[in-house]
């Protein structure tokens, strides 16, 4: 645990070798995840909160047993982790994968590491991401820098009726998104919208930012009316006046877009807004050491559920179905 990633002096990295000391067995993670989840040592039972229970023996997968519900629970019970068979070191490690890897881990480099199956890899990542979530929602003092951006559908690979469907319109076949960034904390919060009207962008701004906090965006419409805003023209060629600029989350876009491009190759419209929330994650945590930024992502998976059969399910957007599962 002594090495600094380069570049970040201050932050302590942990290197893949302490992480095996650290993390030997599944025994040792389950240790670090109850402590992460209960701090002070005493469990809570997932299902009615009470800290009444007993430790019961040889009672894998679940040592504890609640005294006033009656149930059993573990530390997966009530969290993403929930009823999966992969051990929790495997977890610990495709977390650490996905927390030091600044433009993501695919699941088919998860899937090699860990020795699991690439469905049981891809299903992995995508629980892992819904743990990034908690890292998105916070309350920004601002300025704030609002923008959005166009994901993926390259017209080139659709096709030929696909694309005449969309022939004409800039932003053809892509996933909208909207981002903004706190100058204040440097905090990202960003996602996945069907529209980019004044209503949506100007409410995803207002869900973040203080009312009070002074908002810079390019001079498109839909923020138009915002209270304390300024714009700069970017479609006349101004982009900076002052402190007036998005140049900072513009910044966010092009690391996702290089992740997006390296790594995963192809974020499907449907699944696009767990990528967009992982990259905030990730971004809101990078100052801070390795197991810190763990510790937070596994706080994040708790309180979260995601099930294969809602991962699948049909949510009105493509699944890129006939492209690889990254
Ligand atoms: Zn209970």
């Amino acid at each position: 645990m002594t090495k600094n990633a380069p570049g970040r002096n201050d932050r302590e990295g942990l290197t893949i070798i302490d992480l095996f000391k650290m993390f030997p067995d599944d025994e040792a993670a389950e240790k670090w995840f109850e402590d992460q989840r209960w701090p002070e040592g005493r469990k809570c039972c997932p299902d009615c909160g009470s800290m009444n229970y007993a430790v019961v023996a040889n009672r894998r997968p679940m040592p504890y047993r609640c005294r006033d519900c009656r149930s059993y629970f573990s530390v997966k019970k009530g969290t993403v982790m929930q009823s999966s068979k992969i051990g929790l070191q495997k977890w610990l490690f495709a977390m650490y994968m996905m927390s030091t890897s600044l433009k993501g881990a695919a699941s088919m480099k998860v899937y090699r590491e860990l020795g699991i199956t690439q469905k049981t890899a891809w299903f992995l990542t995508q629980r892992i991401r819904e743990g990034f979530k908690k890292g998105n929602a916070r309350s920004m003092i601002g300025p704030v820098e609002a923008d959005e951006t166009y994901v993926g559908g390259k017209r080139g690979n659709m096709h030929a009726s696909r694309r005449k469907k969309f022939e004409g319109r800039g932003t053809a076949g892509k996933t909208a998104v909207v981002g903004v960034k706190d100058r204040a904390s440097n905090a990202v919060s960003a996602k996945v919208v069907s529209r980019t009207d004044a209503e949506t962008l100007q409410g995803f701004v207002a869900d973040n930012a203080d009312p009070a906090a002074t908002v810079y965006t390019d001079d498109a419409r839909a923020y138009k009316g915002l209270p304390n805003h300024e714009s700069v023209s970017h479609s006349v060629g101004e982009y900076v006046r002052n402190q007036a600029h998005t140049n900072g989350i513009e910044s966010f876009w092009s690391l996702m877009k290089r992740g997006y491009k390296g790594i995963y190759h192809k974020m499907s419209p449907k699944h696009l807004d767990r990528y967009v929330r992982e990259f905030a994650g990730r971004h809101n945590v990078r100052d801070s050491g390795t197991l810190e930024q763990m510790a937070v992502l596994s706080c994040g998976l708790v309180g979260a559920r995601l099930r294969y059969r809602d991962l699948i399910e049909d949510n009105g957007l493509d699944s890129g179905a006939r492209a690889i599962a990254v």
